[in-house]
Formats: structure tokens, C-alpha cells, sequence
């Protein structure tokens, strides 16, 4: 395996997309470029970028394409992308964007945009099951067949589910995600640029299948 690899991410919220970014940054020792983290950071720091994020990140919205654009630009110029690559996961989300990578990354084109695709049902199931200790913070994903559902195994906290993750709200993001996404698929499909890789399975088997699309996608 060769270090080194600039690659985009897209995927539906829940398809293991996180898991997979923390996965193949290590194996290709590249940064994990997350624009959504990029944006939070921003907002806890109170910089000027995160107060005008902050409300249309609570609504849902998107950042507007100007500011993303600059984000992005600025984190690439840096010697750790210059040199090594990254994943990119969060961005681009509208063709905008997309055009202004290209232009950015003229020099070093990305190798490949990833679709990493869980069908709907799945990932609304998934998330669905997530659950949280609101005392200790522990995860569990609810089988349903737990005796005590909501109580902490390991603090005997309250178990709860965030209020983000009921089917209702996990719809609503996914009816925009797959809106924002559609044309995006579009632009980077009919260029003939865009991998689709089956999500569904163990996460083991999901990487594999990753790298063995990266790593053809570096050989052309
Ligand atoms: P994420 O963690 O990727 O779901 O991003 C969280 C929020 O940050 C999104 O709902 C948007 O409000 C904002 N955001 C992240 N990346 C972008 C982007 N490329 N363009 C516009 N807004 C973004």
C-alpha cells in the first residue's frame, strides 16, 4: 500500500461514513477533513466564521458556498494535504462547490469521489436504534429486546433517545441530504469520477471494498 490519497466521502447520515473517514485516514495516513467538524469548532471557538454558521447549522441549512469554499481552500493549501492528501467528507454538498474544488485542486486532481450507499430503510433503522445515557454518555443501540431499556448498565443512569434520532426527524435530514446530494451524484457520475460502494455489512468487509476501490482508482 502506498501512502497518500485525495479522496471524497459522500454518504448518507448513519452509513457508517464517520467509522470508515477514522479507518482510511489511518491506512492511507492522510487527514480527515470534515467540514461539519471544521464548522463546529468554529462555533465552540466563537470565531467570526462560527458565528455566522452557528444559526444556519441549527436550522439545518447550508453554509453559504462563499465561506465554504474559503474554508476548504485555506485547509488544503496545508502542507499535511499538500503532501500527503486527505478525505474530504462533508464537501462538497452543492455543484458550486464541487466546480470550486476542481479549480482548487487543479494541480493535484482527488482520485475519487466515494458514494458509500445504505439503503434508506437501513440507516433510518439504525438510527432509530441509537440510544444514549443522559448521565454518563455510554452508547447503546436498542435490539429491542433489552429487559430494562432505560436504565445505564453501566452507571444506571436514565437511557434515552436524542430527539434527533426518532424516524420522524431522521426522515427530514434524510429528504435533504438526498436533495442537496442528488445533483451532486449527477455531476460527478456522468464524468465518470464516481464510485458506488456497498455499505451494508461488516464494517471490516465495508473497508475492504474501500480500499480495494481506492486503490485501482490510484493505479489509472
Ligand atoms: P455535517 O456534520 O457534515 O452533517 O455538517 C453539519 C452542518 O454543517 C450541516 O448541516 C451544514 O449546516 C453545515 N455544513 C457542513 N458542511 C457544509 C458544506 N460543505 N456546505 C454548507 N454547509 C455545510
Amino acid at each position: 500500500m502506498i501512502p497518500g490519497a485525495r479522496l471524497i466521502i459522500l454518504g448518507r447520515q448513519g452509513a457508517g461514513k464517520g467509522t470508515q473517514c477514522v479507518r482510511l485516514s489511518r491506512h492511507y495516513v492522510v487527514p480527515h477533513i470534515s467540514t461539519g467538524d471544521m464548522l463546529r469548532a468554529a462555533v465552540r471557538e466563537r470565531t467570526e466564521v462560527g458565528a455566522a454558521a452557528r444559526e444556519v447549522m441549527d436550522a439545518g441549512s447550508l453554509v453559504g458556498d462563499e465561506i465554504m469554499i474559503a474554508i476548504v481552500d485555506e485547509r488544503l493549501q496545508r502542507a499535511d494535504a499538500q503532501t500527503r492528501g486527505y478525505i474530504l467528507d462533508g464537501f462538497p454538498r452543492t455543484v458550486a462547490q464541487a466546480e470550486a474544488l476542481d479549480k482548487i485542486t487543479v494541480d493535484r486532481p482527488i482520485h475519487v469521489v466515494i458514494d458509500l450507499d445504505v439503503p434508506r430503510e437501513i440507516v433510518v433503522a439504525r438510527i432509530s436504534a441509537r440510544r444514549v445515557c443522559r448521565d454518563c454518555g455510554t452508547n447503546y443501540t436498542s435490539t429491542g429486546q433489552e429487559r430494562q431499556p432505560w436504565i445505564c448498565e453501566v452507571c444506571g443512569g436514565d437511557v434515552m433517545q436524542r430527539d434527533d434520532d426518532t424516524p420522524d426527524a431522521v426522515n427530514r435530514r434524510l429528504d435533504l441530504y438526498e436533495s442537496q446530494t442528488a445533483p451532486l451524484i449527477e455531476f460527478y457520475g456522468t464524468q465518470g469520477r464516481l464510485e458506488v460502494i456497498d455499505g451494508v455489512g461488516h464494517p471490516d468487509e465495508v473497508f475492504r471494498r474501500l480500499t480495494t476501490a481506492i486503490d485501482q482508482s490510484r493505479a489509472l
